[in-house]
């Protein structure tokens, strides 16, 4: 792990640092805390800071409430606090400023390094929380509510001038996929849809079922429909397997599209990409529509929108 040691004794720093040098760990030793903060707030890759308390131009305590703060979904960091002291308020006063964990300086090696393997533990099971949390687990890409947690800063450089376009897209007669070739086949379609879609494009989720939003930023309404057209060719070449040694299976998917414009909000440009997907969807499906309009009021009734679709069985050949 890598670990940002902290203390107001060069003699301990080496100490900790030789100790923990060699039993694998990575480094970085701190005088003074305010360093040792800023290095924590830039390198995303520090585990753990084991700080004493007794520090400069900030307190231990400071030091563990700040770098308490840099934790989020997206970064975690264990703190362990180090003192001489032995007073049950000291201790209560380290937890409660953010340290995980506390302990005894100068710290026993083998009792230190069994308060980092706990360290580990905890990370991975952070870490794996949050995946479960954020990420959909058949797909492996972003579920609906981590979408909406990433794409703020999207939409904020967008309130910013920038260009930032969203795509909702969905598979067409799944229903039926699913009916013919049972509900395995239809995942692993869900999979192969899902890997077309290359990382560089943008933000990219399961929004639910068969539906899909991507993200565009810097990415204007010509490169959006590019995308998307690009998305609907390369979805319809597709061939997936099936168990049973007949055809692969084929399918198609629609494709709405719109661009953020002035006062705009992510649950508004998602709104008028997914009624571009239901004009795609009523005007034949496999297909791209653009939504043209700036603000969510043309809305129509929804069941304006739903009674017009006509099944086409030969949209999707399922191979029979
Ligand atoms: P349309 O072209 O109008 O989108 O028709 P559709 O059949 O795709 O849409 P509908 O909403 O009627 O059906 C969606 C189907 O997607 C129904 C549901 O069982 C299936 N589905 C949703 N989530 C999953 C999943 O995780 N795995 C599988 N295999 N099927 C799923
Ligand atoms: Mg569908
Ligand atoms: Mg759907």
């Amino acid at each position: 792990m890598k670990i940002v040691v902290v203390d107001n004794s060069r003699v301990n720093l080496k100490i900790l640092t030789s100790m923990l040098e060699e039993h694998e760990h990575s480094v970085v030793s701190f005088l003074d805390a305010t360093e040792a903060l800023s290095y924590t707030r830039c390198e995303q890759d520090v585990d753990v800071v084991l700080t004493g308390l007794e520090l400069r131009p900030i307190s231990g305590f400071e030091l563990c409430w700040e770098t308490r703060l840099l934790v989020s979904r997206g970064r975690q960091i264990y703190i362990l606090a180090m003192s001489s002291s032995t007073e049950d308020g000291k201790l209560i006063e380290t937890l409660d400023s953010g340290a995980d964990d506390f302990i005894r300086k100068p710290p026993n090696l083998q009792e230190l390094l069994a308060r980092l393997r706990v360290a580990e533990r905890m990370k991975y099971m952070q870490e794996e929380l949050i995946k479960l949390a954020t990420l959909d687990c058949l797909t492996g890409i972003l579920n609906r509510r981590a979408f909406f947690d990433a794409a703020a800063a999207h939409c904020t450089a967008a309130d910013e001038g920038a260009d930032l376009t969203a795509i909702m897209f969905d598979i067409d007669h799944f229903k039926r996929v699913n009916d013919k070739f049972g509900h395995d086949v239809g995942d692993k379609a869900l999979v192969a849809v899902v890997g077309t879609v290359e990382r560089e494009f943008g933000l990219f989720a399961r929004m639910g079922g068969e539906e899909f939003a991507l993200l565009l930023p810097n990415a204007g309404k010509e490169k959006a429909l590019e995308t998307a057209e690009k998305l609907r060719s390369v979805i319809e070449a597709l061939d997936i397997e099936t168990d049973n040694n007949s055809k692969p299976l084929k399918l198609t998917c629609s494709f709405g599209v719109s661009e953020w414009v002035k006062e705009d909000s992510i649950e508004g440009l998602l709104k008028r990409s997914d009624l571009a997907l239901y004009l795609a969807k009523e005007s034949g499906r496999n297909q791209v529509q653009f939504n043209k309009h700036t603000t969510n009021d043309f809305i129509p009734e929804r069941s304006e929108m739903i009674e017009i679709v006509e099944l086409d069985p030969n949209v999707v050949e399922l191979n029979s």
